[in-house]
């Protein structure tokens, strides 16, 4: 069989729909240039201590309306230092979803604690609030929530069943900074908001990370810990000065993004994938990863990993979501709640689009859909090749 070669997906050899591959990130800046020259020429770029790491501090309290703010090496950390700052301690439980960021699961055991896995919702495919209850026990210390794949968790609510149990939330806001929820941003519905400026991020300095929280005592807890004589994770002065910029530019791009997402998905939706949440009047997201439900139904059965990787090639980038924590770690290092089917089915079958395509013009984001036209059109053909190539 012959495929024309404009209809050819580009993993079988025809022109990629984005020839270029997809935008990189972060984009060119010319605050961050002007900034970067400034402190060069300033030599501030090598002060261990200046105005930029304050100013930034002050900067993201007042956009959070929060009353404390904390800078630090990575969101990792930042996870880590929140679940101190709000007391776990060895033998914990902290309740998490199964399906969550790797260093989610890990700092709880690195505190000697015990992850408690509770399953995905059906639909949003974010941590079930309706769960919670039936993980807690006596150990239950916390419970870490991420917003994922542009989806948010129904804050409201899981901070009812906190309160009612005097149990802590770290809100891991990591994925979607800027975004509102009823009104308050991500990251400001925990006792604990965290924040990462990972080169990836939407807010980037390459590395680093920020804790918010409104209560006294944790931002002092985390302060002691971090103050061993000197700072022990710091965020410096040229990542603090660079993140400034991209601070004031954030709602617009965010409302940007969600405008890409809402013309994105009434494109696919009818292709075989479905997006796990959209925007409303209660929420406005913001999009470091789009997820989807991929059916390999509507692809000829082609197999979800194959279908990322085709998309790549033809320039989109476009990957298999997390592998779920319950799937990838023994047994012995956490306490599952119930089967975690709907966590189980979310490691198969979701697809994460990475967000710079986002703040791209339409013909841009038109080629998203094209692309999985083309691979939708040519799955048969695709699969057989990847039969040959592994038989
Ligand atoms: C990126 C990310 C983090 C932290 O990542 P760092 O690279 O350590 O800054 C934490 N949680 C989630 C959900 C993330 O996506």
């Amino acid at each position: 069989m012959t495929i024309p070669d404009p209809e050819r997906p580009a993993v079988l050899g025809g022109r990629p729909v984005r020839p270029a591959g997809p935008p990189g990130w972060p984009r060119p800046n010319e605050a961050v240039s002007n900034v970067l020259r400034g402190m060069v020429e300033s030599g501030e770029w090598g002060r261990y201590l200046g105005q930029h790491v304050p100013e930034l501090c002050r900067r993201l309290a007042e956009f959070h309306s929060v009353e404390h703010v904390l800078t630090c090496s990575s969101g990792t950390v930042a996870v880590e230092l929140a679940l101190h700052g709000v007391g776990v301690q060895a033998g914990d439980e902290v309740i998490v979803a199964a399906y969550d960021f790797k260093s989610n699961f890990q700092n709880i055991l690195q505190l000697k604690a015990v992850p408690v896995l509770v399953d995905l919702h059906p639909q949003t495919r974010q941590l079930d609030v309706n769960q919670v209850e039936t993980a807690l026990t006596e150990k239950t210390r916390a419970i870490l929530v991420s917003h994922l794949h542009g989806g948010v968790v129904p804050m409201p609510q899981l901070r009812q069943i906190a309160e009612s149990r005097s149990i802590a939330i770290v809100e891991d806001a990591c994925q979607n900074p800027g975004a509102m929820i009823d009104g308050c941003r991500a990251g400001t519905w925990g006792d604990v908001g965290v924040l990462s400026f990972g080169g990836s991020k939407l807010l980037t300095a390459g590395r680093g990370g920020a804790i918010l929280t409104s209560k006294a005592e944790i931002a002092e807890r985390i302060k002691r810990y971090v103050m061993r004589g000197n700072e022990a994770y710091p965020l410096s002065e040229i990542q603090a000065a660079i993140v400034l910029p991209q601070l004031d530019l954030l709602d617009e791009f965010n409302k940007r993004r969600s405008n890409a997402v809402v013309r994105i998905c009434a494109e696919v939706a009818d292709l075989g994938l479905s997006p796990l949440q959209l925007p409303s009047s209660r929420l406005q997201p913001a999009y470091y990863k789009l997820g989807f439900r991929y059916d390999p139904g509507q692809f000829s059965g082609l197999a979800r990993d194959t279908f990322a990787e085709a998309m790549r090639a033809e320039g989109i980038a476009m990957d298999p979501g997390f592998r779920a924590n319950h799937l990838i770690h023994a047994t012995r290092r956490f306490r599952a709640v119930g089967g975690l089917a709907e966590a189980t089915r979310a490691d198969a079958d979701l697809v994460v689009l990475h967000h710079p395509v986002l703040l791209e013009d339409n013909d841009a984001i038109d080629q998203i859909a094209k692309a999985v036209r083309k691979i939708r059109r040519n799955a048969a053909a695709i699969q057989q090749q990847q039969c040959r190539q592994t038989s």
